[in-house]
């Protein structure tokens, strides 16, 4: 909560706030806006991932947190859309129902505070003239591999361009001639007039403008020539009036540049005070997974998965049909915090969250994954008994399950073994003077094995055993059996089959893309198991997207796309204890 800043960025916020100067803000218009205003402005070019996931949570959780102060707040989004090259409309469509899905909204009192960086092209050039206007920006005419070499490196100075002393009136007629499509692609650029010799190389005379002579999806061909992203965001930031402008740690570098440009304009009188500042956290590094949009754009594209919504895949619509939920992934961000200091957060603090989220909240059901035949040698062929379980065992108000006890039922082959381990409580056959094993079956009838059969192979096919009539659970009678072992079944005449399909980590390594490895070598060929479970007879109508705890399992969810009233396909989401090896 505000009252306790528990990350650096609320107590710079708070810092802001109260030294004064963003109070009774107004636009440019002299409308009131927010004294907090931050901003999440993804480029839409791939799919969001569980890193956005965090950048998400963090702007616009601050701007929740600070909404109810004196002043207010709020988080715009904005699709950072000026490299008509890779983005897309399908990219940009998917990043706003992933923000929504993540119980995110940029709707503020009726007013959708929905923002895209190609809005403002005719304002960034503007800005561009008054630049050149001011001797601030020239065009460049090298080629770009000479504008790369005369950038000199570090602890060493660049070479000023010959064309650095153009004037003004020369840059304004060049940069005019460029935008009128005079020129194909990477004749000229626009760069600032910054220092050849600046110890930082991002102010070596910046590249703010580049031809290029493609349609952009949403202005058309209105434009061919495209600013760069340090000129960009920091005016979009300013137009948009946000307060406090944070963005991941590998943008440091480019802080001074994003002052540079800012106050060169405050001082034309462009952008009133306070204006933005640029604020870095560490990005979040998450094991056995990938947090780039361009090397999960591999994955998909050589098809190391089955598309950008593969349940294995670290997007927000993989993520999503596997089975996690909104509440988890904002919990998982919660706990993991904000820092300035990279670090690995494991995958198994991702799946403790969504357990401690479903826990409560998921009903329970039974199924069975590895099916087993059992035959109960004393109970009639034809014969059934009525059983039930509550959907939940901390909420009664959800009511029951109703299934029934058969003569054939389907248990966890490993619920039996042949010659038991020590400390095994399960079934096994009488050996000797020594009894079968006993077992209550949950919500059943307790049973002792009595027997079993193989096949030539020694595969065992079927377990036999009898049954206490008097043991139902629930009954008078079954306080007289005293039992260690206790596992679930499904009665095989009313037992639904279902594909289920088990996950693992897509890689092998917990870091698959760091240092110099090739993340396509370490790709786990077992990361997807597909299997045909037996489900409890009320699974059958499940929509998609219904998610349960399985007793003993773990947490699945009805497949989002497969996934059929009448036909159910679920997906693993984590199992009950973290199993990871
Ligand atoms: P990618 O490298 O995956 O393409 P990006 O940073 O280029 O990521 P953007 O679309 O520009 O992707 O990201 C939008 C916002 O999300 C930015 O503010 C960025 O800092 C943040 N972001 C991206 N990846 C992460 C991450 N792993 N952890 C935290 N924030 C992230
Ligand atoms: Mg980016
Ligand atoms: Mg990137």
């Amino acid at each position: 909560s505000i009252n306790e800043p528990s990350n650096f960025l609320r107590q710079i916020i708070d810092h802001d706030l109260a030294s004064g100067a963003y109070q009774n803000r107004t636009n440019k218009d002299g409308q009131a806006i927010p004294s907090i205003i931050t901003r999440f402005p993804p480029e839409p070019n791939g799919y969001l991932h569980i890193g956005h996931a965090k950048s998400i949570c963090l702007n616009f959780g601050l701007a929740a947190d600070y909404k109810a102060l004196p002043g207010g707040a709020r988080c715009n989004m904005r699709l950072d859309d000026t490299n008509p090259v890779k983005e897309d409309v399908e990219y940009a469509e998917s990043i706003l129902d992933a923000v929504k899905w993540l119980g995110f909204n940029w709707d503020v009192d009726g007013e959708a505070h929905l923002y895209h960086a190609s809005d403002y092209f005719d304002q960034l050039y503007e800005f561009a003239e008054l630049l050149i206007q001011q001797g601030k920006a020239y065009v460049d005419s090298q080629s770009a591999d000479d504008i790369h070499a005369n950038r000199g490196n570090f602890g060493q100075a660049g070479k000023n361009s010959p064309n650095r002393d153009r004037t003004p009136a020369e840059n304004l007629t060049l940069f005019r001639e460029m935008r009128a499509g005079q020129y194909p692609d990477g004749k000229h650029v626009l760069r600032l007039k910054i220092d050849m010799a600046h110890p930082n190389m991002v102010m070596r005379d910046p590249v703010i403008y580049r031809i290029r002579h493609t349609d952009h999806h949403r202005t058309g061909s209105k434009w061919c020539i495209y600013p760069l992203y340090d000129f960009t965001h920091c005016i979009s930031d300013a137009l948009e009036n946000v307060s406090h402008s944070i963005c991941t740690l590998e943008f440091e570098n480019n802080r001074p540049l994003y002052d540079w440009i800012v106050n060169a304009l405050a001082e034309l009188g462009v952008f009133k005070n306070p204006v933005p500042h640029q604020y870095e956290f560490a990005r979040l590094n998450l094991t056995y997974t990938l947090t780039s949009k361009r090397k999960l754009l591999q994955l998909v594209e050589e098809k190391c998965v089955d598309g950008w919504d593969d349940p294995r895949m670290p997007t927000i619509v993989g993520i999503r049909r596997r089975g996690y939920t909104p509440e988890s992934i904002r919990l998982f961000c919660e706990r993991i915090g904000v820092s300035k200091a990279d670090s690995w957060i494991d995958m198994s603090t991702l799946d403790q969250a969504l357990r401690d989220d479903l826990e409560a909240k998921a009903p329970r059901a039974t199924a069975v994954l590895q099916p087993l035949k059992l035959v109960i040698e004393n109970f009639e062929a034809s014969a059934s008994e009525p059983c039930s379980a509550p959907r939940h065992p901390q909420h009664p108000e959800w009511g029951n399950r109703e299934f029934h006890f058969t003569r054939d039922l389907w248990i966890e082959a490993d619920d039996f073994m042949q010659e038991p381990a020590k400390g095994f409580f399960r079934l096994y056959p009488p050996i000797g003077d020594q009894l079968g094993g006993r077992v209550r079956l949950r919500h059943g009838f307790v049973i002792e094995c009595t027997g079993f059969e193989k096949d030539a192979s020694g595969k065992v096919t079927q377990v036999n055993a009898m049954y206490f009539p008097d043991s139902k659970s629930g009954t008078p009678g079954s306080n007289n059996y005293k039992v260690k072992g206790n596992i679930h079944w499904i009665s095989a005449t009313e037992a639904v089959p279902a594909e289920v399909r088990l996950f693992d980590h897509l890689f092998n390594d917990p870091h698959p893309d760091s240092g110099d490895k090739n993340f396509l070598d370490a790709i786990n060929p077992q990361s997807k198991q597909t299997i045909t479970a037996y489900l409890e007879p009320c699974m059958k109508q499940v929509p998609a997207e219904a998610r349960f705890q399985f007793e003993r399992h773990g947490y699945f969810i009805a497949d989002q796309t497969d996934s059929k009233p009448g036909k159910p396909v679920f997906n693993r989401t984590v199992g009950l204890k973290d199993s990871w090896k």
